[in-house]
């Protein structure tokens, strides 16, 4: 069945800026590359602060993709994203983080909840959509996710967790004009091994863990940074 709309948008739901620690992406640049990958929308969600995104509107032109305001917040049981907010996120206890999105206004999104999180069976009742589609994670941590969204009857949504241009778009979803749910998963392809390893050694430089990269070398970081 087809039920595609004039409404429908193309969605990547999740990406980093530069006000991440581990991305080197402009705002800017974010715009150029996800008009260039035909989308229509897009929700930028930098590691806690909506700074990224607020940015990012100001260059907005007729032809831009839409912007929507997120931000990925660590929890005591991993990270919890929240998109439509007009105001960081202060909290950092997951219950406590998922009431002050939506007192915000926002909608709260469970990503990637097979790859660093505890608790996912208390958490995933309590949010509006789960990610099952990152382009970070591995296909069993998407399957898991899918899994854990079908148990707990959630909508599901789709991201490319974009540290890098090359990954903007990489993951791209349809979606209605009043959901972020995924009607259609347009495009879908797994960031590569170099593209995660440039991004977490851009981690360690912007934080200043030389001893790490020189210690470890680069590869021996890129598995132990979170990314
Ligand atoms: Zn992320």
């Amino acid at each position: 069945m087809d039920n595609r709309s004039a409404d429908d948008r193309i969605a990547d739901l999740h990406i980093h800026s530069r006000y991440s620690h581990d991305s080197f992406l402009s705002p800017r640049a974010i715009l150029r590359r996800a008009e260039a990958a035909g989308l229509t929308c897009i929700a930028i969600t930098d590691h806690g602060t909506i700074r990224g995104a607020v940015e990012a509107k100001r260059y907005v032109t007729a032809v831009s993709p839409e912007i929507i305001v997120g931000t990925e917040i660590r929890t005591d049981c991993g990270d919890i994203i929240g998109l439509g907010l007009s105001d960081d996120i202060r909290s950092t206890a997951w219950k406590d983080v998922i009431r002050e999105i939506r007192s915000n206004g926002g909608t709260v999104i469970l990503p990637h909840p097979c790859r660093d999180h505890t608790n996912i069976e208390e958490i995933a009742p309590q949010v509006d959509y789960i990610e099952c589609w990152n382009a970070r994670s591995t296909p069993a941590q998407n399957e898991g996710a899918a899994e854990l969204a079908r148990r707990h009857a959630r909508p599901v949504v789709a991201g490319s967790d974009a540290h890098l241009g090359s990954e903007v778009g990489s993951v791209r979803a349809r979606i209605g004009r009043d959901s972020f749910a995924c009607r259609e998963l347009l495009a879908a392809r797994y960031a590569t091994s170099s593209e995660i390893r440039r991004s977490q050694v851009g981690s360690c430089i912007r934080q200043g863990k030389w001893g790490t990269l020189i210690r470890g070398g680069f590869s021996a970081v890129a598995r132990k940074i979170r990314r």
